[in-house]
């Protein structure tokens, strides 16, 4: 299964987020995190072909994993990709480590 930890992401402006694949290092996909009302929104197929149909069918924005009692596997009901997971990832810990030595 796909690891989003296998991801790497770059800040690129506010809510923006560049995600590259851990095989193809030279290509990334840009994220935006605020499109969709906050669902957030990626240039690759998967979020084209899956995510974007599934968000205007259901508007509820859903993962990329779900837990099932086989355990955590890829949620076919998703209306995110595993780069806008990531991205999500990536700015949760941004505001973690912004604010951790404020409280
Ligand atoms: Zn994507």
């Amino acid at each position: 299964m796909d690891s989003l930890y296998n991801l790497k992401v770059i800040h690129y402006e506010n809510g923006r987020y560049k995600v590259f694949s851990s095989d193809k290092l030279d290509s990334y996909y840009l994220v935006d995190l605020l499109y969709n009302q906050g669902n957030g929104e990626c240039a690759c197929p998967d979020f084209r072909i899956n995510c974007w149909p599934m968000l205007r069918r259901t508007n509820n924005p859903q993962g990329y994993y779900i837990k099932t009692k086989k355990g955590v596997v890829i949620n076919k009901l998703r209306t995110r990709c595993k780069h806008v997971e990531a991205a999500r990832i990536y700015f949760l810990e941004e505001i973690i480590n912004k604010i951790k030595n404020k409280v």
